[in-house]
Formats: structure tokens, sequence, C-alpha cells
């Protein structure tokens, strides 16, 4: 790549997954792919049986979608599912061909023949988009695989009932469609009470009965706790591959995936009354040492995130505002001299989860982890 001076820049390289080096980054993230294959595994003796995809979308959760993919396939997974065209179109180069690709999102119209060259399967989610594929297959002479998504009971994706019906009846509206799975999607699924899974199982028995005999899909991460009644042939996890609870009710039955650790940036004591960070929202009441680190809500730690880093198992609370680009710790709770400019304190890792800074921010662990940052030096571990 260049710029308009002529100098050569690098160009990103998913395969290092990195484009800053581990000396000059702000922050560390380390992805074990090793602990995502475990979890793959987890839900697979689950599902007893079942086979079992992995979901890709937003660039693997924020974990880098090409990586996980291979460490995935180490495993037998053949199945991806990403959201968009345009995340489906850089997997496949990633990865290369073999593994099925499909669409979440299905595709924008007039974007067919760019799936179909790279070989990516829609998941059809209108008689607009059905119509669409089939003409495409009957343009290439062949039949084109598809996922067919029915609305079971969540108002986002896949046909409604009535179009289901309308499709049902009118004749030659597969032709061309190599149907491989007929899918729908939870909403409440990780709410195991809630009277609304049983609801949409049963509107997904009626839909999937009015549509070509082929296999059913229905449990995303949470879905595959429900039991077995909602496995059908085919699981779609995401969230619990990377280590985001699926049972919030209870333990975490999956294994931690990621660390991120941020530099120390500065150290510094103050005296009684000094005002702290954006504001002053903080001011100290006696003396305090603090620490700045490198990582902010520029990397996607939310203002709202999680309210301390931890080093060697002692909590650094945040105090003052999280600004964009660094966070302010009270490290008064450490001997002097102990934490210095480039020593690395915790924000995710042993002693904080994904779910635990999701819950100080309001929000949940998916969100966490696909807000993490292009800044940080990413470091795969078990590939
Ligand atoms: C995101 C998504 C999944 C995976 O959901 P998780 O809760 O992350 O396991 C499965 N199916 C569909 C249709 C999705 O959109």
């Amino acid at each position: 790549m260049n710029d308009d001076t002529g100098r050569r820049f690098p160009a990103h390289d998913a395969s290092s997954g990195s484009t800053v080096s581990e000396a000059a980054a702000g922050a560390i993230l380390t992805i074990d792919l090793g602990a995502i294959r475990e979890n793959y595994r987890r839900l697979k003796a689950r599902l007893n049986g079942v086979r079992c995809a992995g979901v890709l979308k937003a660039d693997g959760y924020g974990l880098g979608a090409a990586q996980v993919a291979l460490a995935l396939a180490k495993e037998g997974c053949d199945i991806f599912f990403v959201a968009l065209l345009g995340e489906g179109i850089a997997l496949r180069k990633a990865i290369g061909p073999g593994p099925d690709i499909f669409v979440l999102n299905g595709l924008p119209p007039g974007s067919e023949p760019e799936a179909l060259a790279a070989g990516l399967f829609p998941v059809i989610n209108s008689a607009v988009q059905l119509k669409a594929w089939r003409e495409t297959a009957r343009s290439a002479g062949r039949s084109l695989p598809a996922a067919i998504q029915v609305d079971s009971g969540m108002a986002r994706l896949g046909m409604a009932p009535a179009e289901v019906e309308a499709v049902a009846r009118e004749a030659g509206a597969f032709d061309g469609i190599g149907t491989r799975f007929v899918m729908s999607h939870l909403a409440r699924a990780d709410e195991p009470q809630q009277a609304a899974n049983e609801t949409q199982r049963r509107e997904f028995e009626r839909l999937r009965l009015l549509l070509p005999a082929a296999p059913a899909s229905l449990a995303n991460s949470s879905g595959i706790f429900l039991g077995s009644a909602y496995h059908y042939d085919l699981a779609r996890p995401g969230a619990a591959l990377y280590g985001v609870n699926p049972t919030p009710y209870e333990a975490n039955p999956m294994l931690p995936v990621i660390r991120l650790q941020a530099k120390v940036a500065q150290t510094r004591a103050i005296g009684a009354g000094t005002g702290i960070g954006y504001g002053h929202t903080h001011q100290a009441n006696g003396p305090l040492r603090l620490a700045t680190i490198s990582l902010g809500y520029g990397d996607g730690w939310h203002r709202r995130a999680a309210s301390a880093a931890w080093f060697g198992g002692v909590r650094l609370p945040f105090i003052g505002r999280v600004s964009m680009d660094s966070i302010i710790l009270d490290i008064s709770a450490l001997p002097a001299g102990r934490l210095s400019e480039g020593d690395l304190v915790e924000l995710i890792g042993p002693s904080q989860s994904v779910d635990d800074a999701a819950g100080h921010a309001g929000t949940i662990g998916y969100e966490i982890l696909t807000s993490l940052g292009a800044r940080f030096h990413r470091r795969y571990l078990g590939g």
C-alpha cells in the first residue's frame, strides 16, 4: 500500500493477525485458539452426534474470522456462517475452497453473481431472495445450494409464516435451489424458563414441513443448552466458542478465550485535592499513586465498562473518566515502585472475564468482544 508521498506501508496481514508490533502497541490481545477448539469439542459432546457449525460474523466476534475458521476446521468443522457477503468473500479468500460458508443476512439484490463466484451460499430470508437465487441458478445452468430461514417468532430475519405458506403453494418456487438446511433463530434461548422457546420450536416444526425436506437447524450457543429437542441436525454456536457464557443463569461451562492487557504509559504520585482526569470528576482525598494505561474508549473500551484493572491479583480501580486512548488507575494498593512504564495490567483475563466486563457496562459479552480495538497487538496461541 502506498500513501500519496509514495512511501510504502505494509498491507494488513490476516495470517499474522496484527498490524502493530508487541513493542509498539499500547495493549496486547491474546487469543487462545486452543481454547476455542476445546469449546467446540465441549459443544459437540453436548450435541451427541449432531453436526456443529461455527458462526464467524463480525470477524469471528472480533477475534479474527480466518484464524478461528482454520482452528475449527482442525476439529472437523466444515460449515461456517457469516453475517454479510463481504465477510464471506474475505473468509473464502483466507480459508480457500472446501468448507461451506453461508451468509446469514441474505444477499443484497444484485450481489448474487459475486456470491456465486466466491462459492458462498445465501441464507434465503424472503420470497424476493428466493426468486433471485432461483434465477441465478437458472443462468448458471445448475442447482445452487442455499439455506432457507423462517421467522418462527423473532421478527428479525427469515420468511414470515404467511410468506412460507405462499411460496409453499407456488409451483416451481424451489426449482434450482438445493436446500441444504431449513433454519430459524431463537429470541430468548438464554432464558430456558421462557415459554417463547417452545412456542418458537413448534412454529419452526410447522413451517419447515411446508418447505422442501431438508436437515433442520435452530440452536445458537444458548439453544444447545435447551436440550436435545432443540438440536435438530445442525447447531450454530458463536458466542460460546469465544468463551461467553451461554448459560448466564449458571456457571460458565466454556473455557475463557481471550486475555487483554494494557501497558502502563506513566506513573505518578499526587497530593490531596488534585483533580483527576477530564472534568475533574474525581479529587484525591489524600496522597495517591496513579498509573495511566494506554487503552481507552478508542479501543472499544466503553466508558462504562469494567471499572478496574488487575495486576498480580491486586485490583486497581479506574479513577476519573475513561479517555480515548488512556485510563487512569489508582495503584495505591501496590507497593511503591511495583509498577513501572511498560508493565502490563490485565483488563480481561483470569481476574476479570468478558462477562464481568460486560456486566459493569450494562451490556453483553458479545458487544465487549466485537468492540475490541484495531490498535491492539494480537497474539494467537494454539494455532
Ligand atoms: C449470531 C447468530 C448465531 C450465533 O449465536 P450465538 O448466540 O452467538 O451462539 C446463530 N444463528 C444466527 C441466525 C445468528 O444470527
